[in-house]
Formats: C-alpha cells, structure tokens, sequence
C-alpha cells in the first residue's frame, strides 16, 4: 500500500516536533513517525535547565507531555512505526514502514541520536544488571549503594550530581585530566562531598556475577590498575547519531552527523535535517526546536516551489 503526503518528518523528539507544528501552521499536512515514545532525549532529563521561559525544576517528561498535547491540539497524530527504508524514485521519498510505504515530497530528518558505548566485551550482557545509559531512568535503583559515572563532559557531570543524591558513593572516571563540562556544574561538582573524581583513569573489564560488582580501572599516567567495587555504572561518553538509513542519500560527516546549510538543507535537493543527527554547534534543546522551525518552513517553500538556496 503507498500513501501520498507532501511532508513527511521522521522521529518525535523536541527537533522534530518543532518541525512538526511549523509544518501544520503553515498549511502543510505532515506525517509524522516515531518508533518509540514522543520525547526523544527528553524523557531522560530529570530537569530542563536550558531552556528559557519554561518553570524552574521542569521535568523532562513534564515538557514531553506538554509537546505530545501541542501535536493533539494541532490535530496531528504520530505513526507510531519504524521507518526501516528509505528510498528515492525520480523526485519522490519513499518511506518503508511494516504496514504501508509513504511517498513525500519533501522530507525532514529528526532522528536524533543514542548514548555511545564504551565498547568492553561484556558492557550489553550487564545493560539492566549494574550498567545504565540514563541515571534519571535507573538511579532509583542504585539507592545507598557505590556508583560510577565515565565521561567528563556537561552529561556526566549532570548524572554525578543527581546519582550523589541517592547513591552512598559516586566515582567520576575521566580518561583525561580535565573535564570539559561547565564551570558552574564542576563547582557544584568539586562541593559534593561523597562524590570522587578519578582522573586519567580508563575502564577495561566490568565483572560481576549475576549483577555488576567491580570494573578494573587504569589510569594512563602511571600505568597501574586498580580494582573498583561497584554496583552501579552509568556511561555517559556522548551520543551517536541516528543515520545509518540515510547515509547513501545524504552527506554525513565522519562522525556519521547530516551535514546541512543555515537552512537546514542536505545535500539532497529535498530533504532537510535538524536537531541532534546533524552536525551543529551547539547540542541543545533550544536549537533543535529552532533548528526544526527552519527546518519546517524552509521544506515549506520548497513544496510551494519558492525556494530559494543559501
Ligand atoms: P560530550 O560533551 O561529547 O562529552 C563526552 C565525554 O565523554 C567527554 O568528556 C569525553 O572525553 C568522554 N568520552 C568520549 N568517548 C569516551 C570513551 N570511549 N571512553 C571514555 N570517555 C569517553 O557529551 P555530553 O556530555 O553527552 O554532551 C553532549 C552535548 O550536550 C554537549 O554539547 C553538551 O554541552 C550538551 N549538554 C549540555 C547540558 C547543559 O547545558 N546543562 C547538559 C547535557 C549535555 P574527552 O573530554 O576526553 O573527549
């Protein structure tokens, strides 16, 4: 079966939701897909601290409540499906779904990215038994009991802070000597007395029987290994982004980012990208909302046949 729309715009996070009502304002009628929830990284901050003129203390799950009830004031639904291809005939985008294949005109890409991993041998077989990816999602259960957060950028810290309201002990493991998270979130760091930041150390081996119980740690400047007791171990090392299904279509950079103009546009005539699986300069919320916006009316004057290139 194919259906026909002039917009289609792949994944619901803050990036792709902008996109989304921009698209509807302006009179066009999008489908949208999500596989998952609406929300996309969203729903893994405890709090929205960046993003101006939203309440103190906002959850992240509160704010992706308030986009899913935008999309249903605006009389948009989500198709909750997985598009699994995405292919281009003459000028038009064919989207595979399991149930039906939808040919747009124009496309936006909003796929957004996921948490890299660390790479050791057994990190999968522990996801759920002491390793976690989000301690807003998995803290609860790391109550009075030893942690470890790896990465030094503004994530990990985030995740230190809030694991050290709950946790006996948090260990923050750098593999450098220098974090590269904020100022303000290192003092508020450096002030937390049961939290210890292990510096130049790396993780080799995670071990444990059923559950988690100790990683062995490196650290780079004097060579030696030490073993860490441990119930819990959050990575937070960055994000992949979400766009090995158009990398034959449009121009990613080496790190696997959509590369796009100030207009949001690819290297494809017809679509557009936005939000954390493109290359861009600042990874925030407020930008990918913004970043969607452009995104939305740019494929808008597209459609329309008056756009113009930057
Ligand atoms: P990030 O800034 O890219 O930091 C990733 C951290 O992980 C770096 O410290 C990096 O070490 C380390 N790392 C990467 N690969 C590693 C590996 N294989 N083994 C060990 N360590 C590794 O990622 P992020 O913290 O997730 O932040 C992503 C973006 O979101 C950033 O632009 C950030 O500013 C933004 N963000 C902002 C806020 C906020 O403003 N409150 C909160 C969260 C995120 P090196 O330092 O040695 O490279």
């Amino acid at each position: 079966m194919y259906l026909e729309s002039e917009l289609g715009i792949i994944g619901c996070g803050i990036a792709g939701v902008a996109a989304a009502v921009y698209a509807k304002r302006a009179g066009l009628k999008p489908v949208i897909f999500e596989a998952n929830t609406l929300g996309g990284q969203l729903l893994f901050m405890e709090t929205v601290d960046n993003y101006i003129g939203l309440p103190l203390g906002t959850k992240g799950q509160e704010l992706a409540t308030n986009l899913r009830n935008t999309l249903d004031n605006l009389g948009l639904q989500i198709i909750n499906k997985l598009v699994s291809a995405v292919n281009i005939r003459e000028n038009k985008i064919v989207l595979q779904t399991d149930e039906a294949n939808f040919i747009v005109k124009a496309l936006i890409i909003a796929s957004g990215a996921k948490f890299k991993q660390l790479g050791l041998k057994n990190e999968d077989a522990f996801l759920g038994k002491g390793v976690s990816y989000c301690a807003v999602c998995d803290g609860f259960f790391f109550k009075n009991k030893p942690v470890a957060v790896i990465g030094g950028g503004n994530t990990a810290v985030e995740e230190a802070l809030y694991l050290s309201e709950i946790a006996s002990k948090v260990f923050l493991i750098h593999r450098r000597d220098q974090l590269r998270a904020l100022d303000y979130l290192q003092k508020e760091l450096f002030s937390r007395k049961n939290i210890e930041v292990l510096f130049n150390s790396q993780i080799n081996q995670i071990k444990g029987k059923d559950f988690l119980e100790s990683v062995t740690i490196k650290n780079s400047q004097s060579n030696q290994e030490k073993e860490l007791p441990l119930r819990g171990l959050f990575i937070a090392i960055g994000v992949k982004a979400s766009t090995d299904l158009y990398k034959d279509i449009v121009s990613l950079d080496e790190g696997g980012f959509i590369l796009t103009d100030d207009n949001m546009k690819t290297s494809h005539e017809s679509i557009w990208a936005c939000g954390d699986c493109r290359k861009r300069p600042l990874r925030q919320l407020i930008t990918a909302a913004s970043e969607g916006a452009i995104a939305a009316i740019s494929a808008y004057k597209h459609i329309k046949g008056h756009y113009i290139s930057s």
